[in-house]
């Protein structure tokens, strides 16, 4: 048995002491798998430190292939009245006008989005607040014993506790770094309102290697304006101390194209700096335990696609392995690997481990073929807005281009 450092918690119902599934962390992925497995009739134990969960600068957005398989696993209904649909987004690169994106992208505060979905958990799936002291995991039975002495016993303990390494060491699952500081996040709010914005959302790529920024996303949630920026500084950098206190100089410096939108990029709340590192997993194929979500793998927040995992994770799991499990007696390591082999698993998380890599070398290699690969694109895309400047020259309704 294994230990974990943990204060007090409230009792555990009395008919949760055992359950077929105890999912230990009630962020996105444990609570979207709870509510699923809820809905499905099975006894679910779902388990957290914190009741409410608190707001902090995580995912901001989805598309649309991540709200299908919400409403797929029959999520829609509680995430949908979460969420800031929007479509129609004026993409700039190379200081111009490059397109509108005819696609539809839903935004949301992550503590938000989490709380809304632990209340819409169906009632036979309480959140239990609490802190597990001691897990020991085997191929017949989970126990987790709470800090207050409570008991929880499982057929199949699954680990949703994103970053948090805690319970993941007790049991023996290991982090591997496979590219660290590996990017940075910043977001922000925008004194402009969604209403006094020309555009609903604007993408605004940055022009210069040297800038070692990716793009800034400007977007609505509910009646704010928010900007996330994504690139490849480091958070002991000068640059992003500066950045943190003059938000606004340095953006109109970086995308003058977009300022005037913008609101001359006037900011209205403090700027959230969160520093990425690329990490995989080891030592995690074994009985009674599975890793979802951000306690598997962290990928890069750049190309937008954590969440695709967890979502991925959720429905392969609540759709067909977890089903299959339990029909059967026993909870051994073949099992565990076959969701972990699953093929669109794989192809899922590798995908977003190679997205994430190529973000960045695309952006700031500077190598011979990199450049080149730079010196292609950006040709193709100059002769894009060539031609549709050629098409659209005297229309009117359409975006100045520089
Ligand atoms: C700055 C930033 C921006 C991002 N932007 C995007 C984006 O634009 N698009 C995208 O797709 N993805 C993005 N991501 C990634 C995305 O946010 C994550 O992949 C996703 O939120 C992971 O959800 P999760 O449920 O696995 O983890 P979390 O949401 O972190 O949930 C973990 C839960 O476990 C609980 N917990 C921790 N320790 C314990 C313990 N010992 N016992 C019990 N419970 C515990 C925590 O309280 C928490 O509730 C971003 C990430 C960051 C950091």
């Amino acid at each position: 048995m294994s230990s974990v450092k943990g204060h007090e918690t409230p009792a555990v119902p009395a008919d949760l002491a055992e359950v077929d599934v105890a999912i230990v962390g009630a962020g996105l992925a444990g609570t979207s798998l709870a509510a699923v497995l809820g809905k499905a009739g099975y006894k679910v134990a779902l388990i957290d430190p914190h009741l409410v969960h608190h707001e902090e600068f995580r995912a901001e957005k989805i598309g649309m292939s991540q709200m299908q398989v919400f409403e797929k696993i029959g999520l829609g209904p509680a995430i949908r009245p979460l969420v800031t649909p929007m479509t129609d987004i004026h993409v700039y690169r190379l200081g111009q006008f490059f397109q509108r994106e005819q696609k539809w992208e839903f935004a949301f505060s992550y503590g938000a989005l989490v709380n809304g979905m632990r209340q819409a958990l169906p009632a036979n799936v309480p959140l239990t607040v609490g802190k597990v002291a001691e897990v020991s995991t085997g191929p017949d039975k989970q126990r987790l014993v709470l800090t207050d002495g409570n008991v929880i016993e499982a057929r199949l303990l699954v680990v949703a506790t994103g970053y948090s390494e805690a319970i993941r060491r007790a049991i023996g699952i290991e982090r591997v770094e496979e590219s660290k500081a590996h990017s940075l996040s910043i977001g922000f709010d925008l004194a402009i309102k969604p209403h006094e914005c020309a555009f609903s959302a604007v993408t605004c790529y940055a022009k210069r290697p040297s800038d070692r920024i990716a793009y800034l996303s400007v977007f609505p949630i509910g009646d704010r304006m928010r900007g996330n920026m994504f690139g490849y500084h480091t958070v002991a950098e000068d640059w992003t101390r500066r950045f943190r206190e003059n938000p606004q100089q340095m953006l109109c410096d970086l995308m003058p194209e977009i300022a005037v939108m913008c609101g001359n990029f006037a900011v209205a709340s403090p700027v959230e700096v969160r520093q990425v590192s690329l990490t995989t997993t080891k030592g995690h194929r074994r009985a009674g335990v599975v890793t979802i979500g951000d306690a598997f793998w962290t990928t890069c927040p750049t190309p937008g696609i954590g969440i695709n995992r967890v979502v991925n994770d959720v429905d392969r799991l609540a759709s067909t392995y977890i089903p299959q499990w339990l029909e059967t007696p026993g909870m051994d390591a073949d099992k565990i690997c076959a969701f972990y082999d699953d093929p669109v698993k794989v192809a899922t998380d590798e995908a977003g481990m190679r997205s994430s890599i190529y973000a960045k070398q695309i952006t700031i290699e500077t190598g011979v073929e990199w450049r080149l690969r730079r010196l292609r694109n950006n040709t193709a895309r100059q002769l894009m807005i060539l031609g549709r400047k050629f098409r659209h020259a005297g229309q009117p309704g359409m975006p100045r281009m520089a």
